[in-house]
């Protein structure tokens, strides 16, 4: 009785704990989703789930891929995708989170290594524990670091395939990877280059390409699909090699439900909307170096950062809370970020540029950040 008291206790800890990170409503201005290009609530979202209701493309997959699952709409997408993105093959799941956990679970092999940044996403770090490669981590955006694990595993004997894992833009500290100096070490160990393109995929690159479009060694792209392209799901780009061997081994890709068709034939009208439509990434790329005009000018900007991720880092867990919880009050919705999302002592409020914000909003809310700081300095 008394365990089970002791249970009741703690699991009603965690239930506190966890209802105020993850359910607090929507409410405000949106500077927290990653619905970077304002697609989510858009009119030509709508008017495209019309069109493709009036195709009477299914509501859902009803299977997974390899059964029944499998419908036109997922194979067009795929190859609209790989043409999209500049790959030979694509791969569609049901998001970008099963996508990782597919690819570094399955094609990095028993002897191989996989080096990855240290602050790639839990999804990758899914994968790494499913799979059979060694892994090594290297300090965050540090080329000559992986260089030097690279070479360390070699000198003590590995002699796989090496495979680099890094983001293009990250999550929670909004910063770029270096890709042209990675993909010169990519190219140079022969290496496969991993990159998670979450954060880039709609709002960087050729109309929303990203930014490993282009890069001259062995790729593999992960673009998601709920963040800039407003829906859901997760589009796996690469050599058609590690696109088949994901088909017939990849276990979050055989044992799953497919995404609906629907979901499927919608990413179709996105991408084509996309390519039709280069002012969007125009208008996101505008929106963002305002929004980084405005950080300096109210010295909240850290040096080096160009996306639409910035974070305003204060370090104490309470105090990040508050300020959100402050933000919210006066209608700006912002989200704080706390270990163990992030390193302890680097709790922080995480700005995103979203689509569903006028320069106006933007401006108001670094003036309310600056009112905040010069309150607590
Ligand atoms: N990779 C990164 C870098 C992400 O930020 C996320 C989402 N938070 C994912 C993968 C997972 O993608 P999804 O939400 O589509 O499952």
């Amino acid at each position: 009785m008394k365990a089970l008291a002791r249970l009741d206790d703690m699991l009603g800890h965690l239930e506190a704990r966890h209802r105020r990170r993850v359910v607090a409503p929507r409410q405000g201005v949106d500077f927290a989703s990653n619905d970077y290009l304002g697609l989510t609530g858009s009119a030509f979202l709508k008017e495209a789930a019309l069109r493709v209701l009036a195709r009477d493309v299914p509501l859902g997959a009803g299977g997974s891929r390899l059964l029944r699952g499998n419908h036109p709409e997922h194979e067009a997408l795929e190859a609209e995708a790989a043409a999209f993105f500049g790959a030979q093959a694509a791969l569609f799941m049901g998001g970008g989170f099963q996508a990782n956990q597919a690819i570094f679970s399955t094609l990095p092999a028993a002897g191989d290594l996989v080096a990855y940044d240290a602050l790639v996403h839990a999804s990758a770090h899914e994968g790494f524990r499913l799979g059979r490669a060694d892994l090594r981590s290297f300090a965050h955006n540090d080329v000559e670091a992986a260089r030097q694990t690279i070479a360390d595993w070699r000198a003590s004997g590995g002699a796989g395939q090496v495979w680099i894992a890094v983001e293009s833009v990250y999550s929670m500290e909004g910063d770029l990877a270096p890709l042209a100096a990675f993909d010169r070490l990519a190219q140079a160990e022969e290496a496969v280059l991993v990159v998670d393109e979450a954060h880039a995929t709609g709002v960087f690159g050729p109309s929303g390409r990203g930014l490993a479009h282009g890069l001259q060694a062995e790729v593999l792209s992960l673009h998601t699909c709920g963040k800039g392209l407003g829906v859901s799901g997760g589009l796996v780009c690469g050599a058609k090699v590690f696109i088949d061997s994901l088909v017939s081994r990849a276990r979050p890709f055989i044992f799953a439900t497919a995404p609906a068709p629907f979901t499927a034939a919608l990413l179709r009208e996105v991408l084509a909307h996309l390519a039709a439509t280069p002012a969007l990434v125009a208008q996101a790329q505008a929106r963002i170096a305002f929004a980084h005009d405005q950080a300096r000018l109210h010295r909240i900007d850290r040096a080096g950062l160009h996306s639409q991720i910035i974070p305003v880092i204060l370090g104490g867990d309470a105090q990040v809370m508050a300020w959100a919880d402050r933000l919210r009050g006066q209608g700006f919705d912002l989200r704080g970020i706390r270990p163990p999302t992030v390193a302890r002592g680097t709790a922080r409020l995480r700005i995103s540029v979203t689509g569903n914000v006028t320069p106006a909003e933007i401006a108001a809310l670094f003036e309310t950040l600056a009112a905040y700081q010069k309150e607590a300095a």
